[in-house]
């Protein structure tokens, strides 16, 4: 719509209209084109092993480079993919460059990629997974798909048989940002999850007695049930101390490495490779 009527733009802010929901379509038609124009990209952060010190992978971020807006964070744009539905072609162009990156790393390491619940209810979603995973050449093993409590929030059957369909070509699934929804323990029991990652809010906040517990608590859980958990957000070595000695399987902060671009991060797992090779 707004490419077909080019420059008659001011025709959407009728006169009356709110500031805020101007605005708010302004950024929708921006959203739109965006896609075509190429300005998106992604960056990688990547993941360690806490016990090992190895990196084991890294997660996919989504960037908006506009050229009139400046970098846009996530937060700020994907809420409104969301919204208008362009999260699914934007999310299936995300699966696709995030495993042609991944495709070049050393074997073995893992892809992270978000994945929101829009995309889950779009009906293409695992056709487009596995047609990314066949043009990149990446085994689903190597693949995983974070979702957050949301996703499981919702009640229809087909999107469990999707991730269930998913995981069963041995695709891992991730519950992110753990703990920050209404009823994270609930959804652990409705599906089986892969890995468990802690959300940052807790770890920023591990000097509190009551949060330490709590996190402590939560990494127990992933060993009862035999499943990676991830601290988000490490930022400093006392907290990265107080997870490795809670057991913690692994960790992705700043501390362990900001995010950046494809050809930096393909550099340094090429490194940290070598390096944990040669001893
Ligand atoms: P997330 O999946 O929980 O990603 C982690 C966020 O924490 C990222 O923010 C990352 O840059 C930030 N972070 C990493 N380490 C640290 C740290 O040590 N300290 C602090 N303060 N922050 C840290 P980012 O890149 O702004 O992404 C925000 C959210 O946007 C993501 O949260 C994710 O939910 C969503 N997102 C990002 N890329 C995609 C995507 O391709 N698809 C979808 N559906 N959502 C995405
Ligand atoms: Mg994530
Ligand atoms: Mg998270
Ligand atoms: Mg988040």
């Amino acid at each position: 719509r707004a490419k077909s009527e080019g420059r008659n733009l001011y025709r959407f802010f009728e006169p009356g209209m709110d500031a805020m929901v101007q605005a708010r379509r302004a950024l929708e038609i921006d959203l739109e084109t965006a896609l075509p124009r190429q300005e998106f990209d992604l960056d990688f952060q990547p993941i360690m092993n806490i016990a090992s010190g190895e990196i084991v992978g890294a997660e996919a971020l989504m960037r908006w480079h506009s050229p009139t807006r400046g970098t846009v964070a996530p937060d700020n744009f994907i809420p409104v993919a969301e919204e208008t539905g362009m999260i699914v072609p934007l999310g299936e162009w995300a699966l696709r460059k995030a495993c042609t990156a991944a495709a070049s790393w050393p074997a073995g390491l893992r892809i992270a990629v978000n994945v929101s619940a829009v995309q889950l209810k779009s009906g293409s979603f695992a056709r487009n997974v596995i047609s990314a995973l066949a043009f990149s050449g990446v085994p689903a093993g190597r693949l995983e798909l974070e979702i957050t409590e949301t996703v499981l929030m919702d009640e229809s059957e087909a999107v469990l048989r999707t991730l269930r369909q998913l995981r069963g070509l041995g695709i891992r699934i991730a519950l992110d940002d753990f703990g920050t929804g209404y009823s994270s323990l609930g959804y652990l029991r409705r599906f089986p999850v892969d890995k468990i990652k802690i959300d940052r809010s807790f770890i920023h906040d591990l000097g509190n007695r009551d949060t330490a517990a709590i996190v402590r608590t939560v990494i127990g859980l992933g060993a009862e049930l035999g499943i990676t958990v991830t601290a988000e957000g490490v930022e400093t070595e006392a907290q990265l101390d107080i997870l490795r000695g809670n057991g913690c399987t692994e960790a992705q902060g700043y501390l362990i490495g900001v995010p950046s671009n494809a050809a930096d991060i393909q550099r340094l797992l090429k490194s940290r490779a070598l390096h944990s090779q040669t001893g």
